[in-house]
């Protein structure tokens, strides 16, 4: 579904992506883990093109991203992003967040929009915020508030940059089951996290990154037991 073929990018000096070749089958979980720096956030931005690439292709269900104009922005759309950091429109409502790109990227009719808001808001169980704002929710509601918006794009494939990193302990776990119910219906997903258990449970493949490239990827249970790499083994030493 999503195919990246011999992607480079440079941040001035800095090759930040080295050759990545990286295929996603659709319902696959891939979870993408590695060091500070490594360039999985890149990794991600690139797949929707928040960042522009210097060589190589990217093509979603078989369309490739051009680098800009109006194609890009209907492509975009398929591709889901949850960020670390929430990025809810905060002067909008809660419901007014999922309604928006399906009314202005997507076209839809302001009532149906409304509809299928709430059903997602409802799916990822704070239907009962709808009318608040961001700010008077906890960080983990505003997180399943940022799922919702994203579904409500109809997206192929999402992606979570770290979704739980910012969020207090108590609350990582009500995200992390929002995105294993989706992970169970068969989303295709790309999640940066250091959630092992959710790595280990949910995902299909670990990608580990190093150094702007990918110097291993297995099974989880593969890659947990018995990685191959030094660099692998060094990472997982520090973290389990
Ligand atoms: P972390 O685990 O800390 O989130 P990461 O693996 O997500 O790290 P990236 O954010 O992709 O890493 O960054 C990879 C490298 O690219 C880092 O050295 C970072 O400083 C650099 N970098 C990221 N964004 C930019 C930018 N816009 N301009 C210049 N350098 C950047
Ligand atoms: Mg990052």
């Amino acid at each position: 579904l999503v195919v990246l073929s011999n992607v480079n990018k440079h941040f001035g000096a800095l090759h930040v992506l080295q050759d990545i070749d990286l295929s996603i089958a659709r319902g696959e979980v891939v979870v993408v883990i590695g060091p500070s720096g490594s360039g999985k956030s890149t990794l991600c931005r690139t797949i929707n093109r928040l960042e522009t690439i210097d060589s190589g292709t990217i093509t979603i269900d078989g369309k490739e991203l051009p680098a800009e104009g109006k194609d890009l922005a209907r492509l975009r759309a398929d591709v889901g992003m949850v960020f670390q950091s929430f990025n809810l429109f905060a002067h909008k409502t809660v419901l007014e967040n999922v309604v928006l790109g399906q009314v202005k990227v997507r076209k839809a009719d302001r009532a149906a929009a409304e509809q299928k808001a709430r059903a997602l808001l409802d799916r990822v169980g704070v239907g009962s915020q709808a009318d608040k704002y961001p700010a008077q929710l906890s960080g983990g509601q505003q997180q399943r508030v940022a799922i919702a918006r994203a579904l409500a794009m109809d997206p192929k494939v999402m992606l979570f940059d770290e979704p739980t990193s910012a969020l207090d302990p108590e609350m990582i776990n009500e995200v992390l089951e929002v995105m294993q119910q989706l992970a169970g219906e068969g989303m295709t997903m790309v999640v940066v996290t250091h959630e092992m258990g959710f790595a280990r449970s949910a995902a299909n493949r670990v990608v580990f990154m190093a150094d702007g490239k990918i110097v291993e990827e297995a099974a989880p249970e593969q890659f947990f037991s018995n990685p191959r790499s030094d660099r692998a083994k060094d990472f997982l030493s520090k973290i389990l």
